[in-house]
């Protein structure tokens, strides 16, 4: 691509980074000459020039957004935070409105084909699908949603428990999911759905007020239902909900059949009958690989796990921890889940987690690392558009990057390494049908937008019969009737997203197939794809790294014969 590198300002710490909040009337003057520009530009220099200016504002509003929103998530109970979020919640969707003019005049430019040569005609491709997702007449909806979605954060952010005399928040709560006492971990569990349980609702409350609300969205720009809408939002270029419900009955011909041999070996090496909710994460009957219980000795394995892989990614692991790029340690009121955001104007991720002290610790930090990994690599793109690939092709880089670690797993886990690896391919492969679960019960929710919260909750158990067959929930009442997708924030905040964890991971385990023959061949196949960021959309960016799109027939088989291999099943 000929145009030149973006100019990132200096940084290599956290504490270097400022933000200015924007102001509004000066941020409406900007994209008013811009209109302006638009209207008057006769060259391609001229356009060059224009987009140069554009992207560059684009790139400073999204840094504080990133920042607002982390902040935010550091502490839900900061006011002054909360209020910073909220301003940036209602300054989104004007911003997204102005975008979507400006890129509708660079879609109609008589000089469109000469630009595509410039910045890469995949730009285009997304803006097309992009100004037919927001149109300003949305705007008050668009707010709403992120208040409702804010309002489900924090509700779960902020719930609090007495539990093996300790006050826990959720993610705390979740190591007992692992301890080697059945008893315990089925206490733990209890508790957690009994907060469920009596929040029920309130979260079908927010959740029918978010359907009503992103169906009322897709009505006012033209779509019979959200699907669509979720989709382009999603700035899904390369394949539709066809192609989805395809790749998801391969997963329930291919995957379920090899899950439920995993959960049967499960239970026999658990020496339990079934494997219940409380016992999934389990595989070891003396507990789970446990990584190091000191906060800094985990930095250091993982500093020394990434130096082992590649020089490169060991530098830029020593590059994060020495920034104080990552914020990793559970506090309380901190937002759960874990996430990689970046600050475009400066060209840095920053890493957000909760460990707490459970085997998934190391999968979070791993996964998120690739993401970071991925943002670095790519950012000086001269497109803003390319920093970060789509959803599906984003998490190939982190989904990748926890089994390109296989081989340095020692650093975590010492002599468990090899339990740890058994137990991420298992769970990665119960994945897929969960993942299938969560993104078809959205499609039926979306597609029946007047439902009753009653009606929903009977659509997850007629999803968890079709993908989740072994699901064995005992008698906890709230997902005994199918209050389960609740705790999972995608379906409340990120709708249609999910299924692109599977999509990557059908992808990122084809890398794994790669790299037991030929680690050297992965890695640089990894590598070479971090450096193309968004470029291209989700299958060209697979192909282009030697694999096959799991949209394509044969690729799940193939995945699946090998883990099955692997796993000894
Ligand atoms: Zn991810």
């Amino acid at each position: 691509m000929p145009a030149a590198p973006a100019a990132l300002l200096p940084a290599s710490r956290f504490s270097d980074i400022t933000v200015d909040e924007p102001d509004l009337a000066a941020l409406l003057e900007a994209y008013a000459n811009l209109q302006t520009s638009c209207a008057r530009a006769a060259t391609l220099a001229d356009w060059l020039a224009l987009f140069s200016a554009w992207d560059a504002l684009r790139r400073r509003f999204s840094t504080w957004s990133a920042f607002t929103e982390l902040r935010f998530r550091q502490d839900t109970r900061n006011a002054a935070y909360k209020a910073a979020v909220d301003r940036s919640n209602e300054m989104q969707p004007k911003i997204t409105g102005l975008d979507a003019e400006i890129k509708r005049a660079f879609l109609a430019s008589a000089l469109r084909k000469d630009m595509e040569r410039e910045l890469g005609d995949y730009v285009f491709a997304r803006w097309e699908t992009d100004v037919t997702a927001y149109d300003p007449s949305i705007e008050a909806l668009v707010v709403r949603e992120s208040n409702l979605v804010d309002e489900y954060t924090a509700l779960l952010a902020q719930a609090n428990f007495e539990f093996q005399n300790e006050r826990l928040n959720l993610s705390a709560l979740g190591k007992f999911g692992e301890h080697p006492d059945r008893s315990v971990r089925r206490a733990a569990a209890q508790v957690k759905w009994d907060f469920y349980g009596q929040q029920r609702p309130r979260l079908d409350a927010l959740y029918d007020r978010l359907v009503g609300v992103r169906h009322a969205m897709a009505q006012q720009l033209g779509f019979a239902t959200f699907v669509e809408l979720g989709y382009r939002r999603l700035t899904r270029t390369d394949y539709g909900p066809a192609d989805i419900q395809r790749y998801r009955n391969e997963i329930v011909s291919e995957i379920v059949p090899l899950a439920e041999r995993i959960h049967r070996a499960q239970a026999r090496e658990l020496g339990i009958d079934e494997v219940m909710l409380w016992d999934e994460q389990i595989y070891d009957r003396a507990g789970s690989p446990k990584p190091p219980d000191d906060f800094d000795r985990m930095l250091m394995a993982a500093r020394n796990a990434f130096a082992a892989m590649h020089p490169e990614l060991g530098r830029f692991a020593t590059f994060m921890t020495d920034g104080n790029m990552l914020d990793l340690q559970l506090r309380d009121g901190k937002a759960g889940g874990g996430f990689c955001t970046s600050f475009p104007t400066y060209g840095l991720p920053y890493v957000f987690a909760n460990f707490n002290g459970s085997t998934h610790d190391v999968n979070v930090l791993l996964h998120e690392m690739g993401h970071a990994f991925q943002c670095y690599s790519s950012r000086t793109m001269p497109v803003s558009d390319y920093l970060w690939p789509t959803a599906e092709a984003c998490e190939i880089h982190s989904m990748s990057m926890e089994f390109l670690a296989w081989p340095q797993l020692g650093h975590f886990f010492g002599s468990d390494a090899q339990g740890y690896r058994l137990q991420h391919l298992s769970s990665s492969i119960a994945f897929l049908p969960y993942g299938a679960a969560v993104d078809h019960f959205q499609h039926l929710v979306y597609e029946r937008p007047n439902a009753t919260p009653g009606e929903r909750h009977g659509f997850w158990k007629q999803v968890e019969a079709l993908y989740l067959p072994w699901r064995r929930y005992g008698d906890i009442e709230h997902l005994r009737h199918g209050g389960y997708w609740q705790q999972q924030q995608h379906i409340y905040s990120l709708p249609f997203y999910y299924i692109d964890y599977t999509l990557a991971l059908a992808t990122a385990l084809q890398l794994w197939v790669k790299s037991l023959d030929d680690y050297g061949a992965a890695l640089g196949a990894y590598t070479s794809l971090c450096k193309r960021g968004g470029e291209a959309p989700f299958q060209t960016l697979v192909r282009s790294a030697g694999l096959k799109s799991p949209f394509e027939p044969g690729v799940l088989h193939a995945v699946a014969e090998r883990a099955g291999e692997v796993l000894g099943l």
